[in-house]
């Protein structure tokens, strides 16, 4: 079997690694989710000495949220990146933005004790609170919240910079598996709740957002905080409405994923478990 090559939204930084990969596990954790900006992230684990980035290393950026293990995306784009950090002999690459089939499936679910309100585990998959028993590497207490708003949902990015409340309502809650989507939050597929067009209002940090536009792209904008990376609200004039990536947010937006969209383009290792309407493309109605 040859390598298994990823890459970002924008194309600049792209990396292989090699069979036998070893396993894929789903993390809930709340660095997670927000630097996904998605209802969790997946990685897939292979021999630390398979891996290599092919091109643009230069361009990745680096955010440390723990210690050991910086939070790396691509600073043209925002997209999620491996970090090309070992751990035991092994490194992890996000598996959203995989080109090809890792040929292994997610065996856990971790840091489900994390996990979002938002989002309920619908497969079979094994779950555990934290780490599975026997891993030896070290917990970190999840993120720090900062109190509630008195209305609305709050946000922020990993680093804390960027913060945001929701007030407008929550017109649609959905999860994307395009490819689009799938690499520039580097997971399983993007959970966005849709609001009105000004129905999202920062208190802090927006002199740090970035954004990149697919070229060609109808919708396709990618919103990231340039210091952590994170997936942060974009406003579209075309449509009249505000996206929020939900892994951000802090509070429970009350409102509920009600479909998956693109599924044709879904992940190979993804299997949709749960029996919310399922569109192959982009369904007529926002
Ligand atoms: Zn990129
Ligand atoms: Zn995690
Ligand atoms: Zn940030």
């Amino acid at each position: 079997m040859s390598t298994i090559g990823g890459s970002c939204l924008c194309g600049e930084v792209a990396w292989e690694i090699a069979p036998p990969l070893q396993f894929m596990a789903h993390c809930h954790c709340g660095r997670c989710r927000k630097a996904h900006g998605s209802a969790f992230s997946t990685a897939v684990f292979g021999p630390a000495e398979g891996f290599r980035f092919t091109r643009g290393e230069a361009g990745v950026a680096r955010y440390a949220s723990t210690p050991d293990n910086p939070r790396s995306f691509c600073a043209r784009c925002g997209s999620v990146v491996p970090s090309g950090q070992s751990w035991n002999g092994l490194i992890g690459v996000p598996a959203g933005p995989l080109d090809d089939d890792p040929g292994v499936r997610p065996i856990a679910h971790i840091f489900v004790g994390s996990k979002a309100p938002w989002y309920d585990i619908s497969d079979g998959v094994a779950r555990y609170d934290a780490y599975p028993p026997g891993v030896d590497a070290p917990e970190f207490p999840d993120l720090a919240r900062e109190p509630a708003p008195a209305t609305g949902a709050a946000g922020s990015c990993i680093c804390g910079a960027v913060r945001y409340i929701v007030t407008g309502p929550p017109l649609r809650v959905q999860h994307c598996h395009c490819s689009r989507c799938r690499k520039a939050r580097g997971a399983a597929h993007a959970s966005n709740l849709f609001t009105s067009f000004d129905g999202v209002g920062f208190m802090r940090g927006t002199e740090r957002l970035r954004s990149y536009s697919v070229p060609g792209a109808r919708f396709y904008t990618q919103v990231f905080c340039d210091t952590c990376g994170s997936p942060m609200p974009r406003r579209d004039e075309e449509r009249g409405i505000t996206l929020v990536p939900m892994g951000s947010l802090d509070t429970d937006p009350g409102a509920r994923p009600t479909r998956h969209i693109y599924v044709a383009s879904k992940a190979p290792w993804y299997d949709i478990t749960d029996d919310l309407p399922q569109f192959a493309e982009m369904p007529p109605t926002l």
